[in-house]
């Protein structure tokens, strides 16, 4: 057996190799090109998880389709706030992947990002009227000025062909299409951020499992187990002076052993999904949309029903879903414990409130996880009413592990959105949560810079504002903010 090495050396570690670490290894190298920077990723290859891009939908979330951005207020009013906020978010990680292409460091855009027109559908009388007050709220702003509206059957058959066959003539359907809408591959995006990371100097260490995260001094101390076949098994120690843990599902465990009060009393709840997945070149040519409806009453907000077209690799594709499910794994290559090794005395009691409080929330994912492919169909055919059952397979989606959290009133709340945690000194942040998700990465991880970095590099935060001007990075990023962060609201 190797010895154990011990203790080598990093400015920063980045742990996980998926969307977020990958922009964060980009942003941090352009702002200290001397730091010694590592990221370790546990499979052997990054961008296997959710960053994958048949894990997730490939959706540039900007709050042109998806209606969760934008409630009805009881009044009818609708509220645009959240859309703003997203839409500017995802501008800025456009701003970022531009910036770099023009530097020659990212490949051309559309390696990983096609233009793709994004709708939303909606059937009934309320659906109309809803549709039509957030159109008009939406459309007074610039950000969404491009954006049309009907009620006109033949436009929508015009816009997206399949929504409409064997629809009955008499359904009352109401539409808008923003055709700035995109498809994005973050699985090419990751890896092609790595590998640009990675022309910088930034190691990437494939088939490293970090164990623990524990505070040494001055240091983070990193424990890792090397997974690749030359050295299975062989443990090893890294010491780094900032750690940022980017390991999706795996966080919220990353960030309990590094004993920061800061995480404290917060669990996960995960949720499973799949997707159905259509070749067919025949029907895929007559569909070029990201149509989103509405949820289902009960529903998280995260499972709107939406037919997508997907470009991956140079294929294209329809999508379908997700349909929600039930899983004590908190990673696609998880473990059936990984649910089990959260649970601390802290959590607890939040973790049986959030159950006692969501039972209705449990019962639509047990339904769903009891969906037969008959009753898949029928959720597809709401969408798509011509659908037939030949040639959609299953995939299985990426692993979402929703935020609970401690609340002094309730016990504890579950959360859609997204967390970033960070120590009161800055020294390590973890970012929690699911949506919006790979859209928002550049403005995630800015964030990340601003609070762990902002106070003794005010000049980095100058910079970041220059690459992406549409960088709005708020309120409560004061440096070293010990409340946690949240980017935007859910998918
Ligand atoms: C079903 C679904 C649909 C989605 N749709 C969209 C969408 O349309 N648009 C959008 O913008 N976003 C979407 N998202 C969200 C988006 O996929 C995620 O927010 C994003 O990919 C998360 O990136 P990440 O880097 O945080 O995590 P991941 O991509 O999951 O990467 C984490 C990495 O950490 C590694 N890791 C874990 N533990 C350890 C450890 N102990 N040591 C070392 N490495 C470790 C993992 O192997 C993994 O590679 C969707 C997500 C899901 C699940």
């Amino acid at each position: 057996m190797a010895p154990k090495r011990s203790d080598a050396e990093v400015d920063i570690a980045l742990i996980g190799g998926g969307i977020m670490s990958a922009t964060l290894a980009v942003l941090l190298s352009e702002l200290d090109p001397t730091a010694r920077i590592h990221l370790y990723e546990r499979l052997s290859d990054p961008a296997q998880e959710s960053s994958d891009p048949w894990r997730n939908a490939g959706t540039g979330h900007a709050a042109l389709c998806e209606l969760n951005y934008t409630p009805q207020a009881p009044d009818g009013t609708v509220d645009i706030t959240k859309a703003v906020g997203v839409n500017q978010q995802f501008r800025a990680s456009r701003e970022l992947w531009a910036y770099l292409s023009r530097a020659g460091i990212l490949p051309e855009e559309s390696t990983y990002l096609q233009p793709v027109p994004h709708m939303t559908l909606v059937e009934g009388a309320d659906g109309v009227e809803y549709l039509r007050a957030r159109y008009a709220a939406l459309s007074e702003h610039p950000n969404f000025a491009g954006m049309e509206f009907t009620e006109d059957p033949d436009t929508i058959r015009e816009w997206a062909p399949l929504l409409m066959e064997g629809r009955p003539a008499n359904a009352t359907v109401a539409a808008t299409r923003a055709e700035e809408g995109t498809d994005v591959n973050f699985g090419a995006l990751t890896k092609a951020l790595l590998d640009a990371a990675k022309a910088r100097g930034v190691v990437v260490h494939t088939a490293t499992h970090v164990r623990h995260v524990k505070r040494r001094g001055e240091h983070w101390r990193l424990a890792l187990r090397d997974g690749s076949w030359t050295s299975i098994g062989e443990p090893r120690t890294v010491k780094a002076k900032f750690v940022f843990v980017g390991a999706g599902g795996g966080a919220l465990r990353l960030l309990q052993t590094s004993g920061i009060p800061e995480i404290k009393g917060y669990g996960g709840f995960p949720i499973a999904g799949q997707f159905l997945r259509l070749e067919d070149p025949a029907i895929v040519k007559r569909h070029n949309a990201k149509v989103y409806g509405r949820a289902e009453v009960g529903a998280p907000p995260m499972s709107v029903p939406h037919l997508d077209t997907r470009v991956v690799d140079g294929r294209t594709a329809l999508l379908f879903g997700p349909f929600a499910g039930f899983s004590v794994k908190f990673l696609a290559f998880g473990s059936v414990f990984d649910a089990l090794r959260t649970i601390r005395p802290g959590n607890i009691v939040p973790m049986l409130s959030v159950a006692r409080d969501n039972l209705g929330l449990v019962q639509y994912l047990i339904k769903e996880l009891l969906a037969t492919p008959g009753a898949k169909l029928r959720t597809l055919r709401k969408m798509f009413p011509g659908a037939q059952r030949e040639g959609w397979s299953i995939i299985t989606a990426g692993q979402r592990v929703q935020i609970i959290k401690p609340d002094p009133e309730k016990g504890g709340t579950l959360e859609f959105g997204t967390e970033v945690i960070t120590s009161s000194d800055g020294s390590i942040a973890g970012l929690l949560g699911a949506s919006p998700g790979a859209s928002t990465a550049a403005y995630a991880m800015a964030r990340v810079v601003a609070r762990c970095f902002g106070e003794e590099h005010p000049e980095w935060l100058t910079r970041l504002s220059e690459i992406m001007p549409s960088l709005d990075l708020g309120a409560g990023v004061t440096p070293r903010a010990t409340d946690p962060a949240k980017p935007g609201g859910p998918v």
